[in-house]
């Protein structure tokens, strides 16, 4: 297990009469108010929430420096309470402890939330984005992010389109779903694995993809696997099976441990780095919340395939993995500003 960061400011956040018990940690403030969802689901104690938010932040001033938005990193964990709860209280009354942060933390939806959460989160604070009637659903972007950077690690690494290429994706539910349909527009031959067996037909059915078992999808031979079902999918025990050439996909923390980054690279297999091209969804939330319109959200979203194209290049230049490339990157665009 890694260490925990120390963040900035650690916030915790406990109501007797909602049941409410989270953390917010602020890693960083440099480019701007931290910005970073709220997660939301049982924890066995309370560092392990505390141990959660800050791993988190973390990561989230990493994404939010690559992905160009004027935010620092910030995340807040919700402790799911065992017993019975009334769920918009909850948030509400989190929402009105958001606000005494002073705009130095903006939430929004994260696993286990939902738009109606943030509504409730909305009646104590204005620093929630992803309300109803905002369009809510990060994933969509976050999927066009991502066709972004695989055209741009097959043009990189493969120096060619999508068109014919073979692409696996691991989970096709809000995002694997979306990316399929872009990836297939763009010609690619799909292979698509779900543990719910309709869903993967039903996406194979409208995408042209071939479903398989999912117990296979991660050794099937093709040039891009994509995980977008959960993180640590790639650990020790896999690497030896896999028989790919890249591996982009949209899950959070893929590596099961930083060693196998270059385990990866010295099977001549291109990791690239999941908080760069999963970060379509926070580059809608973060400026749909700042007031930008939909087709200027959209072309910062688009720039991602720029991003993948840069940290590949200087990569390969410096004879780095990409994943310390991207870091160095984020940390230069920090130092920098
Ligand atoms: P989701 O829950 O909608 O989809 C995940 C899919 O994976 C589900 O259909 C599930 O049945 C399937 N699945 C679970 N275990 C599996 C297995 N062993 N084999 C094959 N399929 C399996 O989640 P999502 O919103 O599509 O997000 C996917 C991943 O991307 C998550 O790890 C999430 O944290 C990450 N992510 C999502 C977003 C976003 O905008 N939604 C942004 C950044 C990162």
């Amino acid at each position: 297990m890694t260490a925990v960061p120390t963040p900035l400011e650690l916030h915790r956040f406990k109501d007797a009469a909602t049941g409410l018990d989270a953390v917010v940690a602020i890693d960083d403030l440099t480019l701007g108010p931290a910005f970073g969802g709220c997660r939301f689901r049982p924890y066995p104690d309370g560092a392990a929430v505390e141990a959660d938010a800050c791993r988190l932040a973390e990561g989230m001033t990493l994404k939010n420096a690559l992905a160009g938005i004027p935010f620092g990193g910030g995340k807040a964990v919700l402790r799911r309470p065992p017993e019975a709860f009334d769920r918009s209280a909850l948030f509400a009354a989190f929402g009105r402890h958001v606000d005494t942060l002073g705009g130095r933390y903006v939430t929004a939806m994260d696993a286990g939330t939902q738009t109606e959460d943030m509504d409730a989160i909305a009646t104590g604070t204005r620093f929630v984005s992803g309300c109803s009637g905002q369009e809510g659903d990060p994933s969509p972007h976050t999927a066009r992010g991502m066709a972004h950077g695989i055209r741009a690690a097959v043009h990189a690494e493969l120096a060619r389109g999508l068109d014919g290429v073979r692409i696996a994706i691991q989970g096709v539910g809000h995002v694997g779903a979306a990316l399929a349909e872009l990836l297939a527009a763009d010609g690619a031959e799909l292979l698509v694995a779900d543990v719910d067996a309709r869903q993967a037909q039903a996406v194979a059915a409208a995408t042209g993809a071939r479903a398989i078992h999912p117990g296979e999808i991660l050794a099937t031979p093709c040039d891009v696997l994509a995980p977008c079902a959960f993180g640590g999918v790639l650990d020790d025990a896999i690497l030896p099976s896999l028989q790919c050439r890249i591996i982009a996909g949209a899950a959070n923390n893929q590596l099961a441990h930083p060693g196998v980054a270059t385990a990866l690279a010295a099977r001549g297999i291109l990791y690239v780095p999941d908080f760069v091209i999963n970060s379509g969804g926070v580059i809608h939330a973060a400026l749909a919340w700042k007031g930008l319109d939909a087709a200027s959200i959209a072309s910062r979203v688009d720039r991602i395939g720029d991003t993948v194209a840069e940290i590949l290049h200087r990569a390969k230049a410096t004879n780095a993995l990409a994943e310390d490339t991207a870091v160095a990157l984020a940390r230069s665009r920090l130092a920098a500003a």
